[in-house]
């Protein structure tokens, strides 16, 4: 992932890697008064339907505010929330905070805009995730269809039968739930038949340069084709080009995400962007 500071970001953390620990916990304990101060922010990128070119979601990605360092991206400081544990308050706060967006789009009336959450591991527990979903969901108002959960392998990994119910609970509150960077993990065929998704995110990694490269244009259209045979919605990720997004549309896919409609936007723009009524052609 690049950074938006010019490299600055990055130097800091290789510059406290080789400090060792103490220098990392003190970066630990920097998240969570982060969170207090409210720093983080969330960034909204456009999800495009391939069928209208209209925008029908948005993923809500995490950005640190750092009063010095400037935009820090997630790339950077979730290895440590993830480690520390402080991505479950900070998890909670996207939450709460992608909940309130959609909540605010839906009253400029744009209802029919979905918003994507990423859920890390640490998140995903048997007794808490359910019900910590529900109480967000009530205390925003936000009716569930507008919301969905993003998740990749490594989280689904841990024990199937659980996270199947997991994901059976979900759907009977009534938001759907995307498989994130798939194909780039295990992608055993037995999980995702058994795991009740609504949607496969497709990875950037095979959708970029897909045109030059005959193999990632081959998995492309092998994914989307057992996708929509098992009746799972299709997300391209990372279509940076025109000739990617031809090949993802004759693909199938039902929907595209990336730089080559719009980067992630602050809240405003994205708002200025649906208000725009702007479409992919
Ligand atoms: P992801 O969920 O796979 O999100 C997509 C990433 O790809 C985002 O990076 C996005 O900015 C980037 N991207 C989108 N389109 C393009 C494109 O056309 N070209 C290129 N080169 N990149 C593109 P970002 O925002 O840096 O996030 C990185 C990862 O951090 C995310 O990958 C996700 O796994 C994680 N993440 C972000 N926000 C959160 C969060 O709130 N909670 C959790 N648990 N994880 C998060
Ligand atoms: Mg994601
Ligand atoms: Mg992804
Ligand atoms: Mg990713």
């Amino acid at each position: 992932v690049a950074s938006q500071d010019g490299g600055n970001t990055e130097r800091a953390i290789s510059r406290i890697r080789e400090q060792g620990l103490h220098e990392r916990l003190m970066l630990e304990s920097d998240l969570l008064r982060a969170l207090e101060r409210q720093e983080f922010e969330l960034h909204y990128q456009p999800q495009v339907s391939l069928t209208t070119g209209k925008v029908v979601g948005a993923e809500a990605l995490v950005r640190w505010r750092h009063p010095e360092r400037g935009l820090v991206s997630p790339a950077l400081f979730l290895p440590l929330a993830e480690e520390s544990g402080a991505i479950v308050p900070m998890g909670r706060w996207v939450l709460e905070a992608a909940c309130d967006a959609a909540r605010e789009w839906a009253r400029l009336g744009f209802a029919h805009v979905r918003v994507g959450v990423n859920i890390s591991g640490r998140q995903f527990k048997p007794e808490s995730f359910v019900p910590m979903i529900r109480s967000v969901l009530s205390a925003s108002g936000l009716p569930p269809s507008q919301l969905d959960l993003e998740v990749t392998e490594s989280v689904t990994m841990q024990d199937i039968d659980t996270c199947a119910a997991m994901l059976r609970e979900l759907r009977e509150l009534g938001l759907t739930t995307s498989l994130d960077d798939f194909g780039t993990g295990y992608s055993s065929l037995t999980y995702l038949k058994r795991l009740p998704f609504h949607t496969l995110k497709i990875d950037q990694s095979f959708v970029r340069n897909s045109h030059v490269h005959p193999h990632n244009a081959a998995i492309v259209e092998a994914i989307s084709q057992m996708g929509r045979q098992l009746g799972l919605q299709l997300i391209a990720e990372g279509v940076e080009a025109i000739e990617e997004l031809n090949l993802v549309r004759a693909a199938g896919c039902h929907e595209m995400q990336g730089y080559y409609f719009s980067k992630p936007l602050p809240f405003n723009d994205f708002i200025a962007l649906l208000v725009s009524g702007r479409i992919l052609v």
